[in-house]
């Protein structure tokens, strides 16, 4: 064969094919941890575009990715008009009151809901779009002050008020926990979601758990999580300086 240098291109294609293999190792880890757990409920398998080319993007789309997750107002923005528009979108980073208008038609549910005001804001903008929003309401399970989300202990409270709003409703909980720290929190994530479900009726309508990232989602879907929010285990390591 002809030794020719690596050129651009191939490069690229070496990236793709990284993909490929990485989302079939993903597939089979999240199956094997569902076959464990002795689930045959859906575990759904987000990617999270942070920072991702569109092409690569759009690539994983084609591979049966259907669920993107957006965290940066701006770069989604950016990126969103070169994306193949087959997926779903959620937006599931620290998202501020006055962004809100920016994404309210262009997802489908936002994950990161931590706050009465910004629920709030939520409800006003869609309806003024005449659609609703779904919602899910991030916990703080490990109480760390450098992370954002309510306290277990004032999530009901939460719930009760932002159940009432018009526009926005509650499809569940997500949570980030303390890194390594999976096999202490998301149990608690999962019994904390289980109870609110069964014992509040306005809640019991809530189907989604979002938890577990490259680094733990194995772990999270033992405990009863069913969509894996995966960034880095997907698309390589993040370059923050594009
Ligand atoms: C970046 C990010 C992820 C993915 O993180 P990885 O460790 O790269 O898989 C998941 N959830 C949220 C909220 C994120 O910001």
């Amino acid at each position: 064969m002809d030794k020719a240098a690596p050129d651009i291109k191939s490069a690229a294609d070496t990236a793709l094919q990284d993909i490929k293999a990485n989302y079939e190792f993903i597939k089979e880890q999240v199956d094997e941890a569902k076959y464990s757990a002795g689930r045959k409920d859906e575990v759904r398998i987000m990617a999270v575009t942070k920072t991702v080319d569109c092409e690569k993007i759009n690539y994983a789309e084609s591979l049966g990715i259907d669920l993107l997750g957006e965290n940066r107002v701006q770069e989604f923005l950016e990126k969103y008009e070169n994306y193949s528009e087959k997926s779903e979108i959620h937006f599931i980073g620290g998202l501020q009151n006055n962004k809100v208008k920016y994404i309210i038609d262009k997802v489908s549910m936002i994950h990161s809901v931590d706050s009465l005001k910004l629920a709030e804001e939520i409800s006003r903008r869609a309806l003024s779009k005449n659609l609703s929003m779904d919602i899910l309401l991030e916990v703080n399970i490990g109480g760390e002050l450098s992370k954002g989300g309510l306290a277990a202990e004032q999530l009901l409270e939460t719930a009760k008020m932002i159940s009432e709003l018009e526009s926005v409703r509650i499809r569940g909980l997500m949570t980030i926990p303390p890194p390594f720290e999976g096999e202490k929190y998301f149990p608690r994530m999962q019994e904390l979601y289980e109870e609110l479900r069964a014992k509040e009726s306005f809640l019991n309508g809530m189907d989604t758990l979002s938890m577990g990232m490259s680094g733990d989602y194995a772990l999270a879907v033992k405990y009863g999580s069913n969509i894996v929010r995966i960034g880095s285990g997907l698309f390589g390591y993040r370059n923050y300086t594009k």
